[in-house]
Protein backbone atom coordinates (compact mmCIF):
# COMPACT_ATOMS: atom_id res chain seq x y z
CA UNK A 1 0.00 0.00 0.00
CA UNK A 2 0.91 3.34 -0.67
CA UNK A 3 0.78 6.66 0.58
CA UNK A 4 0.47 10.31 -0.96
CA UNK A 5 2.56 12.48 1.61
CA UNK A 6 1.54 16.29 -0.15
CA UNK A 7 -1.44 16.80 -2.79
CA UNK A 8 -3.66 19.62 -2.61
CA UNK A 9 -7.04 18.04 -2.83
CA UNK A 10 -8.38 21.39 -1.86
CA UNK A 11 -7.59 22.80 -5.47
CA UNK A 12 -10.33 23.77 -7.97
CA UNK A 13 -9.25 20.88 -9.96
CA UNK A 14 -9.56 18.01 -7.52
CA UNK A 15 -12.02 19.20 -4.51
CA UNK A 16 -15.44 18.60 -6.20
CA UNK A 17 -13.81 14.87 -7.53
CA UNK A 18 -12.96 13.77 -4.38
CA UNK A 19 -15.20 10.53 -4.86
CA UNK A 20 -13.69 9.42 -8.04
CA UNK A 21 -10.18 9.70 -6.81
CA UNK A 22 -11.08 7.87 -3.63
CA UNK A 23 -11.92 4.83 -6.19
CA UNK A 24 -8.93 5.61 -8.03
CA UNK A 25 -6.91 5.68 -5.20
CA UNK A 26 -8.60 2.02 -3.97
CA UNK A 27 -7.34 0.95 -7.70
CA UNK A 28 -3.85 2.06 -7.04
CA UNK A 29 -3.23 0.51 -3.99
CA UNK A 30 -2.75 4.00 -2.49
CA UNK A 31 -4.51 3.99 0.87
CA UNK A 32 -3.48 7.07 2.79
CA UNK A 33 -2.81 10.88 1.86
CA UNK A 34 -1.62 14.15 3.38
CA UNK A 35 -3.90 17.05 1.97
CA UNK A 36 -1.91 20.32 2.07
CA UNK A 37 -3.02 23.53 3.43
CA UNK A 38 -1.68 26.70 1.07
CA UNK A 39 -3.85 29.48 2.87
CA UNK A 40 -5.92 29.76 6.25
CA UNK A 41 -8.83 30.69 4.10
CA UNK A 42 -7.99 27.17 2.35
CA UNK A 43 -7.72 25.55 5.87
CA UNK A 44 -11.88 24.72 6.10
CA UNK A 45 -12.00 22.74 3.02
CA UNK A 46 -9.05 20.69 3.47
CA UNK A 47 -9.66 19.88 7.52
CA UNK A 48 -12.95 18.72 6.40
CA UNK A 49 -11.42 16.30 3.67
CA UNK A 50 -9.44 14.77 6.47
CA UNK A 51 -11.65 14.34 9.03
CA UNK A 52 -14.77 13.02 6.96
CA UNK A 53 -12.26 10.88 4.82
CA UNK A 54 -10.51 7.92 6.77
CA UNK A 55 -7.04 7.83 4.86
CA UNK A 56 -6.74 11.67 4.56
CA UNK A 57 -5.19 13.96 6.99
CA UNK A 58 -4.33 17.50 6.79
CA UNK A 59 -1.68 20.89 7.43
CA UNK A 60 -1.96 23.86 8.54
CA UNK A 61 0.03 26.83 6.94
CA UNK A 62 0.69 29.53 4.37
CA UNK A 63 2.27 28.95 1.54
CA UNK A 64 5.56 31.42 0.49
CA UNK A 65 3.99 32.10 -3.10
CA UNK A 66 0.33 33.08 -1.42
CA UNK A 67 1.49 36.56 -0.98
CA UNK A 68 -1.57 38.67 -0.41
CA UNK A 69 -3.02 35.54 1.84
CA UNK A 70 -3.90 36.28 5.72
CA UNK A 71 -0.86 36.04 8.01
CA UNK A 72 -0.63 33.26 10.33
CA UNK A 73 0.41 33.51 13.91
CA UNK A 74 2.45 31.20 16.04
CA UNK A 75 -0.70 31.30 18.11
CA UNK A 76 -2.96 30.57 14.98
CA UNK A 77 -1.51 28.24 13.86
CA UNK A 78 -1.05 25.94 17.16
CA UNK A 79 -4.31 26.40 17.83
CA UNK A 80 -5.58 24.93 14.28
CA UNK A 81 -2.61 22.00 14.60
CA UNK A 82 -4.66 21.37 17.92
CA UNK A 83 -7.74 20.03 15.32
CA UNK A 84 -8.58 16.74 14.69
CA UNK A 85 -6.28 15.12 11.71
CA UNK A 86 -3.91 17.86 11.60
CA UNK A 87 -0.71 16.63 11.95
CA UNK A 88 2.12 19.05 10.29
CA UNK A 89 2.46 22.51 9.19
CA UNK A 90 3.17 23.74 6.47
CA UNK A 91 3.46 24.11 3.77
CA UNK A 92 5.66 26.72 4.36
CA UNK A 93 9.27 27.84 3.36
CA UNK A 94 10.81 30.42 0.51
CA UNK A 95 10.28 30.95 -2.91
CA UNK A 96 12.20 33.13 -4.21
CA UNK A 97 11.85 31.96 -8.09
CA UNK A 98 9.08 34.52 -9.14
CA UNK A 99 10.72 37.45 -7.74
CA UNK A 100 9.12 39.92 -10.23
CA UNK A 101 11.34 42.37 -10.76
CA UNK A 102 12.59 42.37 -6.99
CA UNK A 103 15.49 41.16 -4.77
CA UNK A 104 15.80 38.84 -2.86
CA UNK A 105 16.66 41.28 -0.03
CA UNK A 106 12.67 42.37 -0.33
CA UNK A 107 11.44 39.33 0.45
CA UNK A 108 12.05 39.68 3.85
CA UNK A 109 8.06 39.20 4.51
CA UNK A 110 8.49 35.58 3.00
CA UNK A 111 11.89 35.03 5.80
CA UNK A 112 9.36 36.41 8.75
CA UNK A 113 6.16 34.17 8.00
CA UNK A 114 8.98 30.87 7.33
CA UNK A 115 9.66 31.86 11.30
CA UNK A 116 6.42 32.02 12.27
CA UNK A 117 5.81 28.65 11.03
CA UNK A 118 8.76 27.07 12.67
CA UNK A 119 8.20 28.37 15.84
CA UNK A 120 4.75 27.17 15.40
CA UNK A 121 5.71 23.82 14.94
CA UNK A 122 8.06 23.86 17.57
CA UNK A 123 5.61 24.84 20.04
CA UNK A 124 3.28 22.15 18.88
CA UNK A 125 5.62 19.32 18.51
CA UNK A 126 4.24 18.81 14.81
CA UNK A 127 6.73 18.30 11.71
CA UNK A 128 7.11 20.90 9.03
CA UNK A 129 6.20 20.48 5.40
CA UNK A 130 8.84 22.56 3.35
CA UNK A 131 8.63 24.00 0.08
CA UNK A 132 12.09 25.51 -0.74
CA UNK A 133 12.62 26.92 -4.74
CA UNK A 134 15.89 29.32 -5.51
CA UNK A 135 16.33 29.86 -1.96
CA UNK A 136 18.07 26.22 -0.33
CA UNK A 137 20.61 28.32 1.64
CA UNK A 138 17.97 30.75 3.25
CA UNK A 139 15.81 27.61 3.55
CA UNK A 140 18.75 25.81 5.98
CA UNK A 141 19.98 29.16 7.24
CA UNK A 142 16.42 29.90 9.06
CA UNK A 143 15.89 26.12 9.78
CA UNK A 144 19.01 26.44 12.08
CA UNK A 145 18.52 29.75 13.44
CA UNK A 146 15.08 28.94 14.28
CA UNK A 147 16.09 25.02 15.52
CA UNK A 148 13.43 23.59 13.07
CA UNK A 149 15.10 20.47 13.25
CA UNK A 150 13.31 20.29 16.59
CA UNK A 151 10.20 19.89 15.04
CA UNK A 152 11.90 17.91 12.13
CA UNK A 153 9.90 17.44 9.05
CA UNK A 154 10.19 17.29 5.17
CA UNK A 155 11.86 18.77 2.50
CA UNK A 156 8.54 18.15 -0.08
CA UNK A 157 9.07 17.84 -3.99
CA UNK A 158 12.91 18.03 -3.52
CA UNK A 159 14.69 19.24 -6.47
CA UNK A 160 17.64 20.56 -5.09
CA UNK A 161 21.37 19.15 -5.52
CA UNK A 162 22.84 16.20 -3.17
CA UNK A 163 24.83 18.67 -0.98
CA UNK A 164 21.03 20.56 0.23
CA UNK A 165 19.97 16.85 0.65
CA UNK A 166 22.98 16.10 2.91
CA UNK A 167 22.46 19.26 4.85
CA UNK A 168 18.44 18.34 4.97
CA UNK A 169 19.42 15.10 6.51
CA UNK A 170 21.84 16.67 9.16
CA UNK A 171 19.36 18.61 10.66
CA UNK A 172 16.66 15.38 10.73
CA UNK A 173 14.64 16.11 8.11
CA UNK A 174 12.88 13.34 5.70
CA UNK A 175 13.24 13.96 1.74
CA UNK A 176 10.05 13.73 -0.41
CA UNK A 177 10.03 12.84 -4.25
CA UNK A 178 7.65 13.73 -6.71
CA UNK A 179 6.91 12.93 -10.38
CA UNK A 180 9.65 15.48 -11.37
CA UNK A 181 12.01 11.90 -10.69
CA UNK A 182 10.40 10.64 -13.51
CA UNK A 183 11.08 13.38 -15.98
CA UNK A 184 13.77 12.52 -18.87
CA UNK A 185 15.79 15.68 -17.52
CA UNK A 186 15.96 14.81 -13.82
CA UNK A 187 18.86 12.88 -14.31
CA UNK A 188 20.88 14.76 -11.65
CA UNK A 189 17.60 14.49 -9.43
CA UNK A 190 17.58 10.85 -9.42
CA UNK A 191 21.14 10.52 -8.00
CA UNK A 192 19.96 12.88 -4.89
CA UNK A 193 17.52 10.08 -4.91
CA UNK A 194 19.97 6.98 -4.89
CA UNK A 195 21.99 9.03 -2.57
CA UNK A 196 19.13 9.57 0.36
CA UNK A 197 18.59 6.67 2.51
CA UNK A 198 15.68 4.53 2.44
CA UNK A 199 14.63 5.44 5.96
CA UNK A 200 14.17 9.17 4.80
CA UNK A 201 12.75 9.00 1.82
CA UNK A 202 9.08 9.70 1.21
CA UNK A 203 6.84 9.71 -1.72
CA UNK A 204 4.30 12.56 -3.28
CA UNK A 205 2.16 13.28 -6.35
CA UNK A 206 1.84 17.39 -5.61
CA UNK A 207 -1.27 17.26 -7.31
CA UNK A 208 -2.75 18.31 -8.98
CA UNK A 209 0.56 19.37 -10.51
CA UNK A 210 3.50 17.68 -11.69
CA UNK A 211 1.82 14.42 -12.96
CA UNK A 212 4.59 11.27 -13.30
CA UNK A 213 5.56 10.02 -16.49
CA UNK A 214 3.48 8.92 -18.73
CA UNK A 215 0.54 11.74 -17.77
CA UNK A 216 2.80 14.04 -18.05
CA UNK A 217 0.73 17.88 -18.25
CA UNK A 218 -2.29 15.99 -17.39
CA UNK A 219 -4.40 16.42 -13.98
CA UNK A 220 -2.81 14.61 -11.65
CA UNK A 221 -3.74 12.92 -8.58
CA UNK A 222 -2.70 10.80 -5.13
CA UNK A 223 -3.80 7.10 -7.35
CA UNK A 224 -0.32 8.61 -9.35
CA UNK A 225 1.80 7.65 -6.62
CA UNK A 226 3.01 4.10 -7.63
CA UNK A 227 4.84 6.09 -10.72
CA UNK A 228 6.97 7.39 -8.39
CA UNK A 229 7.97 4.74 -6.37
CA UNK A 230 8.59 2.84 -9.28
CA UNK A 231 10.93 5.03 -10.32
CA UNK A 232 12.30 5.31 -6.93
CA UNK A 233 12.71 1.48 -7.00
CA UNK A 234 14.23 1.46 -10.19
CA UNK A 235 17.02 4.07 -9.17
CA UNK A 236 17.69 2.33 -5.89
CA UNK A 237 17.26 -1.10 -7.63
CA UNK A 238 14.60 -2.71 -4.89
CA UNK A 239 11.46 -3.69 -5.51
CA UNK A 240 8.60 -1.55 -5.87
CA UNK A 241 6.75 -3.37 -2.25
CA UNK A 242 10.00 -2.34 -0.71
CA UNK A 243 9.57 1.15 -1.74
CA UNK A 244 5.68 1.18 -0.61
CA UNK A 245 6.57 -0.36 2.68
CA UNK A 246 9.29 2.02 3.98
CA UNK A 247 7.98 5.03 2.59
CA UNK A 248 4.56 4.49 4.19
CA UNK A 249 6.79 3.43 7.32
CA UNK A 250 8.79 6.93 7.54
CA UNK A 251 5.10 8.55 6.70
CA UNK A 252 3.74 6.94 10.24
CA UNK A 253 6.96 7.63 12.01
CA UNK A 254 7.15 11.53 10.99
CA UNK A 255 3.01 12.42 10.79
CA UNK A 256 0.91 10.33 12.55
CA UNK A 257 4.13 10.25 15.82
CA UNK A 258 1.06 11.96 17.82
CA UNK A 259 -2.26 11.00 17.00
CA UNK A 260 -4.37 8.21 16.22
CA UNK A 261 -3.31 5.96 13.46
CA UNK A 262 -6.33 6.00 11.59
CA UNK A 263 -7.28 3.38 9.33
CA UNK A 264 -6.62 3.34 5.85
CA UNK A 265 -9.24 3.89 2.83
CA UNK A 266 -11.74 1.40 3.42
ZN1 LIG B 1 5.41 23.16 -2.66
ZN1 LIG C 1 2.38 21.73 -2.38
Amino acid sequence: MFVDSHCHLGSPELAGRIPEIRQAMREARVDRALCICTTLDEFALVHALAVENDGFWCSAGVHPDEEDSREPTVDGLVELSRLEKVVAIGETGLDYYRLAGREVADMEWQRERFRVHIRAARACGRPLVIHTRSASADTLRLLREEQGGDAGGVFHCFTETAEVARAALDLGFHISFSGILTFKNAAELRDVAAFVPLDRCLIETDSPYLAPMPLRGKVNTPANVPLVAAKLAEIKALAVEEIAAATSTNFERLFLRNVPRDSAIS
